[in-house]
């Protein structure tokens, strides 16, 4: 994209925004939450929608001038509904968090109770970590994976439902390689007279692209973030059925949010738009079949992989179980060589979270830039080598270089 002005006006910045696009160039991105969008995305972000006041909805804002504002919301929304197949639809959230926010706000008062995913075998912040407005204003139940199969055991969740009554029951994860059941979910949110609510943040872009089964036509409400596997802008959005529509709307604004950021919105649209295209559908297939492949490989160097494989994007590595390498130390040896990865809890980590057991790896940002099966094995290949030289400094440097002649034959969208 151009920025010949940025360059004149103000050089610091553009240097720094040229230094990160070439790290991103020379780099090899595995976090699961990251990926590259298009340049129309990009371009959709940078425009004078900017510009606007659009606190309201469609039809109804508070500030004049918004004819046209108006249309962008509309189409973000109508794309959203035929991607998704919801029924009501909210574009608006600035991201995942104050997303969720909205939800817990329109659906549950302080103090009530939640079931949610174990934070250090999956959950999100936002399902209740005790520093965060989850676990601070609501009173969180967690559900676990079984020891044995690191999987969450659906029938133990339907156990502690039945037994603790929570108001809510929240399914969803940042850090789990599995397909969650989510038809089960809903029947025991029934059951027990809760409120379902599916947070798809992780994998909303495999669903879009008919890879992983959708909570959308069993859950009350449904949230995501867009800038993960669905390919989009920095943001999130809301999905509900109709008779959930006026709380959320209502908790999203006035509740959580004053005006929308109308130039993300028109950025979302455009990202629906792409995700529409059976092109999306191969790069979500691509996605799981390169995480598989690449767990592969890893488990073929001797690294155990928790629950032993994947079903969607991402999986953890056991680095402390079967090498003896902590996470910490894994993430600075490759962060070293351009590889971008994150420490992570591995399921009853016995070490603790700022230097856990495990990392996590996912492969969205790498299949965007059109890596395939046999590129895992070179990528597993890098990895597995930068770890056995983690000490040696001219080495790893070695290893840098190897990593960016390798990157850069792959080009950003
Ligand atoms: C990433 C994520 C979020 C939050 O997204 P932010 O945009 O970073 O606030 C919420 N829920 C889940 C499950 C996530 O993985």
């Amino acid at each position: 994209m151009s920025m010949s002005n940025l360059q004149k006006t103000d050089p610091a910045i553009y240097d720094i925004i040229k230094a990160e696009e070439k790290r991103q160039k020379e780099g090899l991105e595995l976090i699961a939450s990251e990926n590259y969008v298009s340049q129309s995305v990009l371009e959709a972000m940078g425009t004078v929608l900017t510009n606007k006041y659009s606190e309201g909805y469609p039809g109804r804002r508070y500030y004049g001038g918004n004819e046209i504002i108006d249309q962008v919301e509309d189409v973000a929304i109508d794309r959203a509904k035929k991607l998704f197949g919801a029924e009501h639809v909210n574009v608006q959230p600035l991201s995942g968090s104050p997303a969720n926010l909205a939800v817990y706000m329109a659906l549950l008062k302080p103090g009530d109770k939640v079931l949610g995913f174990s934070l250090d075998q999956g959950g999100h912040l936002s399902h209740g970590h005790p520093l965060n407005f989850s676990g601070l204003l609501y009173t969180i139940v967690p559900y676990f994976v079984d020891k044995k199969t690191e999987r969450v055991d659906m029938d133990e969740v339907e156990k502690i439902a039945m037994k603790e009554k929570s108001k809510m029951i929240l399914a969803g994860f940042s850090a789990y390689s599995r397909d969650f059941d989510w038809k089960r979910f809903s029947e025991i949110a029934k059951k027990v007279g809760a409120v379902s609510f599916a947070d798809i943040a992780h994998v909303a872009g495999l669903i879009a692209g008919k890879q992983l089964e959708s909570p959308v036509p069993y859950f009350d409400v449904v949230s995501t973030t867009t800038h993960k596997t669905l390919r989009g802008p920095r943001g999130a959005m809301i999905m509900c059925k109709e008779e959930y529509a006026k709380a959320i709307d209502r908790a999203v604004f006035p509740g959580v949010q004053g005006g929308p950021h109308d130039h993300i919105n028109a950025a979302k649209a455009v990202a629906f738009g792409e995700a529409l295209k059976p092109e999306f559908q191969e790069y979500a297939k691509q996605v799981i079949k390169n995480a598989q492949a690449l767990s592969k490989s890893m488990q073929d160097r001797g690294y155990r992989v928790v629950s032993g494989g994947t079903d969607n994007h991402l999986f953890l590595v056991d680095m402390f179980g079967s090498k003896g390498i902590t996470g910490k130390e894994a993430e600075k040896a490759l962060e070293h060589v351009g590889i971008s990865i994150n420490k992570n809890m591995v399921p009853y980590d016995p070490r603790k979270p700022l230097d856990p057991s495990g990392i996590r790896l996912g492969t969205p940002a790498l299949t965007t830039r059109k890596m395939v099966e046999m590129d895992m094995e070179i990528v597993a290949d890098l990895m597995d080598r930068t770890l056995m030289v983690k000490d040696d400094e001219e080495k790893l440097n070695q290893m840098r270089n190897e990593v960016r002649e390798f990157s850069v034959k792959f080009p950003l969208p």
